[in-house]
């Protein structure tokens, strides 16, 4: 193998007809809290721009629709401290106002939210690894509803994003990463969508199933 520059990547163009959303589809939303938009205690860079894009999303008839939210204790083991000098910054703490939902994202009512990293000693970049209040795993709550394939968005496409969508291929679940609904923390996600390409996750934009609602 060769080491330098990706050529770019041989992402099929889905056809919108096959992409679009129905009762066995559900929407992922990760991460769209207050600590990775701008202005927040781990800000992806443009973390804001998805939100129109989500809004949008939020409208197709979608069979769920979950959120998931890292929620912490004030102390967490992937917080950076003296032990652990490579740690995050602290985010996401539980009932704060960092660990929010972006306020001005107008979700249905019926939207799930699944929370995740909820103990002192436990992290979980994937949504696969939350549960809902009630203590349900997603892997069950999308089963319970008959999903057969998920679209994922939010945030940040090289950490939670990747992880969930990852989780949700090996979990069975058809997985679409719908790009332009995502941001990123690196410079160059590149690797990132080989990754996910090469675990059999489809890449597109969100751009065919919105167009003409
Ligand atoms: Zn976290």
């Amino acid at each position: 193998m060769t080491s330098g520059p990706h050529p770019l990547l041989p992402t099929p163009a889905p056809d919108a007809a096959s992409l679009t959303p129905g009762p066995s589809d559900a929407l992922l939303i990760i991460d769209v809290q207050n600590d990775f938009l701008p202005g927040g205690a781990l800000a992806v860079p443009e973390g804001d721009a998805i939100l129109p894009v989500i809004q949008e999303l939020v409208r197709l008839p979608f069979g769920l629709i979950v959120t998931s939210q890292d929620w912490h204790p004030a102390q967490h083991i992937s917080f950076k401290s003296s032990a652990h000098p490579k740690g995050w910054p602290p985010h996401c703490v539980a009932e704060t106002q960092g660990a929010a939902l972006a306020p001005n994202l107008a979700l249905p009512t019926s939207t799930v939210a699944v929370f995740k990293g909820t103990r002192a000693d436990q992290d979980s970049y994937s949504a696969f690894g939350g549960a809902d209040t009630q203590g349900t795993p997603l892997a069950t709550l999308l089963q319970r509803h008959g999903i057969t394939r998920v679209f994922v968005c939010g945030l940040a496409l090289d950490y939670c994003v990747k992880a969930s969508a990852l989780d949700a291929c090996t979990a069975g679940f058809q997985t679409v990463v719908l790009t332009d609904a995502c941001r990123g923390i690196a410079p160059d996600l590149t690797p990132t969508l080989t990754a996910l390409h090469n675990a059999g996750v489809a890449l597109g934009s969100s751009a065919p199933l919105t167009r003409g609602l």
